[in-house]
């Protein structure tokens, strides 16, 4: 999928920057080229990405701190600027825009959605956006500003994939580590769903090895799969896992399947969401290990465990000894995590507003499209 990447705030730049040069050195060629927005010049310098500076007038390069309206209108004054430097990366060849932020923060919360907005406006290219929503022990503005740039972003992009900066946090990290590994993981397993529908050409698939013929592949995946799969709109996350191949190929049956439970049921961005209306499985790997009994069988799992009869397959050459199982569910606003997590943010919210306990109705945000949260356009 030849897509193009913006980055609007500190952790959407960064994680522009972590799936674009995870796509150079795999030689994906998926992600065509890449943009950091930023109000806080600091957080610019240093990326190795074209960068645009919003809100020089107002806030003079020190950034909008946590305050997410400043964000959305620092965004909407400059929007020319964003847009025109954008132009001259978007192709009639793009096939997705992915704007990339962290929404519990100013720049990327505020910014995000009203980009988005501005995007999809004048693009008929289809504008997803990947939010990063704040860990529990992050602070409760940070949650209310994300319920509300979440309720806004699903609403402008054309799909929102969530990733919860909570799913892959190893112990023991530093914030600082944890967050390059949280950025690492998104950038493999979104940078795997991008190039799952990039032809292969004869070259050398990553991982040390000489090329692999593209003929090989048994099931291919294409573009219109994983914009089909994300047509419902809402939201969305990405599973996966990877484990050793076997010698044997009949042992890798087992390896694929068992490979597809774990991506499914430990190893999504949106922890506890495995109903989905609709999803796409990438089983990626060596040819030879990859079985095409084994990708049908996890196929066929994952429509069980989702409950969705929308369950598309296939497969992708990678020069590896490892197998790797890449689900994308689409739909998952019925989740518990969604659910906790958006009265968590109406609660921040609620709090924020310094409202008495009697009037905070618990209760509010019981559906995603709840009206405690304000939207923010
Ligand atoms: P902004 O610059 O005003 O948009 O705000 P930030 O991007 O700094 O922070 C917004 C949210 O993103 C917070 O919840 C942070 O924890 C999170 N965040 C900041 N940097 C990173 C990063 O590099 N990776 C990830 N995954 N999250 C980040």
């Amino acid at each position: 999928m030849k897509t193009v990447l913006v980055g609007v705030g500190q952790a959407g730049g960064k994680v522009a920057t972590a799936l674009a040069e995870f796509d150079d050195e795999m030689g994906f060629r998926a992600v065509r080229d890449a943009l950091a927005v930023n109000s806080a010049k600091a957080d610019l310098q240093g990326l190795p990405l074209d960068t645009v500076l919003i809100g020089q007038d107002v806030v003079k390069g020190h950034g909008v701190g946590a305050d997410n309206e400043l964000g959305a209108e620092v965004m909407a004054n400059d929007a020319e600027e964003v847009m025109s430097e954008l132009s001259g990366k978007i192709g009639s060849d793009t096939e997705a825009i992915f704007v990339i932020a962290g929404l519990g923060g100013g720049t990327g919360s505020g910014g995000a959605p009203v980009l988005a907005k501005e995007l999809s406006r004048v693009y008929d290219t289809p504008v997803y956006a990947i939010g990063i929503l704040p860990g529990r022990d992050e602070g409760s503005l940070y949650q209310a500003n994300a319920g509300r740039s979440l309720k806004t972003l699903a609403r402008e992009a054309d799909a929102t994939i969530l990733i919860d900066n909570d799913a892959w946090r190893e112990t023991g990290d530093s914030v600082a580590e944890g967050m390059a590994a949280i950025n690492e993981s998104i950038a493999r397993r979104i940078g795997l769903l991008l190039a799952a529908g990039e032809p292969v050409e004869d070259r050398s698939l990553g991982l040390g090895g000489g090329g692999i013929d593209r003929d090989v592949a048994q099931s291919v995946v294409d573009t219109s799969e994983v914009i089909n799969t994300l047509r419902s709109g809402g939201l969305a996350a990405v599973g996966y896992a990877e484990s050793e191949a076997s010698e044997e190929p009949d042992e890798n049956v087992n390896v694929v399947t068992s490979t597809t439970r774990k991506a499914l049921l430990s190893g999504t961005s949106l922890p506890g969401a495995s109903e989905a209306d609709a999803a796409l499985l990438v089983v990626a790997g060596r040819p030879d290990s990859l079985s095409r009994k084994g990708v049908e069988r996890a196929r066929s799992w994952v429509e069980e465990e989702t409950g969705s009869m929308e369950v598309r397959g296939g497969d992708y050459p990678l020069d590896s000894d490892r197998i790797s199982s890449l689900v994308l569910l689409s739909g998952v606003e019925r989740s518990d995590r969604i659910q906790e997590f958006m009265d968590r943010a109406a609660d921040a919210q609620a709090e924020s507003h310094d409202r008495t306990e009697g009037q905070r109705k618990r209760d509010a945000a019981e559906t995603f499209q709840n009206d405690e949260l304000d939207d923010l356009l």
